[in-house]
């Protein structure tokens, strides 16, 4: 069944025989804000089926043929959400798949990617009303465990972390800045609050909380920088026993990332990238750009070290794990550059091949715990 289940995930054609797939990439919409209708703009983003997205600069430019002929103005993802897309639907095209395979202790990650105001603390955080990804995934965790708590023991740790300007830090406490260590399972922040997590309702009010730590700029004191990124890691630990004298122990690690605003960091070439890499732009965006070049390009050599930021996602771009990518964007022609830029790194992204995750499950044979376990123990084994 998990066989089958892993080659639902995507569209099994796009598996290839090396045991790599592609990562999925989403693109979502949001409506025309308030300022931008006062500023008198128009919506320069057209969705058709909802999977094409066609950019129209002009507004006479209703004609799809010909901007499928014109470069960078007609794309295709795994999905494209026009701006009536709720909160739900967005999480269960682009998460819930991901969420199971947690459950089934395979890591997953989704992150949200694009220009400041396009939406992607809306989509990963959300609002108590309409709560984002990051609650509606918890959410689903929780239901799914409760409907399998016959079945084994589940614990549900959660950990916040920013970077910002290259320093990590706990969202959930708040304090000194944390050091990335690597150890056997990966990089690890040395000192971060796990916290364990019993219901969904507690954890809308935490991250809520968590995110109200974000670094703020001076002058903006209401405003989270645009240059914070956001992590929250969920670990999901599975015991159980199966039937006999075995335990089997699962862990699924699935991190959620609301990343800084793309704007200006990402360039293209690479000439662009070391011209922009001297002046004071977000570092760990710009590695996180060039680690996808060099995923794309099938590099041997992928420079994770480069930032805090790639360090941490090094599992979620290369490594085994099940990978959503959700590029935001704004209607208004005012941030057509912005869009256009998003979209050709999504674009981009769709090429990435990470390798299929497996399950992190251990099975062992239970230790017997008194001389009379012992004794029926090897009654058992004489049997066989
Ligand atoms: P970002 O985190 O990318 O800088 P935000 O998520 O803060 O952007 O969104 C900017 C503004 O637009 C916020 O006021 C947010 O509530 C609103 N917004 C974003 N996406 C949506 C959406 N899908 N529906 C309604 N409002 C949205
Ligand atoms: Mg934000």
């Amino acid at each position: 069944k998990n066989i089958q289940e892993m080659e639902e995930f995507g569209s099994s054609s796009e598996k290839e025989s090396s045991g790599k797939t592609r990562i999925l990439v989403f693109v979502r919409l949001r409506p025309m804000g308030k300022r931008e209708k006062e500023a008198g703009s128009r919506c320069c983003v057209k969705i058709v089926n909802g999977r094409d997205l066609y950019l129209t600069e002009f507004a006479n430019e209703n004609d799809y043929l010909r901007l499928k002929r014109l470069r960078g103005r007609h794309f295709t993802f795994d999905a494209s959400f026009p701006d009536t897309t709720n909160q739900k639907e967005v999480y269960s095209t682009t998460t819930a798949e991901v969420v199971e395979g947690v459950l089934q202790g395979r890591n997953g990650s989704v992150f949200c990617y694009g220009a400041t105001g396009a939406g992607k603390t809306y989509t990963m955080l959300g609002t108590v009303e309409n709560p984002g990804v990051m609650v509606l995934a918890i959410k689903d965790l929780f239901t799914k465990i409760r409907q399998r708590s016959t079945d084994g023991n589940h614990a549900v740790h959660l950990s916040y972390i920013e970077v910002y300007n290259e320093t990590v830090r706990d969202l959930l406490s708040p304090g000194r800045p944390l050091v990335l260590r690597e150890d056997k399972q990966g990089i690890v922040a040395a000192g971060l609050t796990q916290y364990r997590a019993y219901s969904t309702d507690e954890v809308m009010a935490l991250l809520q909380r968590g995110n109200q730590n974000r670094t703020t700029e001076p002058t903006r004191v209401n405003e989270t920088s645009s240059r914070s990124h956001a992590i929250l890691q969920v670990t999901v630990e599975y015991q159980a026993r199966d039937g006999g004298m075995n335990v089997v122990n699962r862990v699924g690690k699935l991190s959620l990332i609301d990343l800084a605003g793309s704007e200006r960091a990402l360039a293209t070439d690479q000439r662009t990238l070391r011209s922009l890499e001297g002046a004071n732009i977000n570092r760990s965006l710009l590695a996180l750009s060039s680690c996808i070049n060099a995923l794309v390009e099938g590099k041997k050599h992928i420079p994770y070290r480069n930032s805090k930021l790639t360090q941490l996602l090094k599992d979620s771009l290369g490594g085994a794990c099940n990978t959503v990518m959700i590029a935001n964007i704004s209607p208004s022609n005012l941030s057509f550059g912005e869009t256009q830029n998003t979209l050709h790194w999504a674009d981009r992204a769709k090429e990435i091949r990470t390798k299929i995750a497996e399950a992190n499950e251990e099975i062992m044979m239970k230790v017997p715990e008194s001389e009379s376990d012992q004794a029926k123990l090897l009654l058992e084994l004489q049997k066989e």
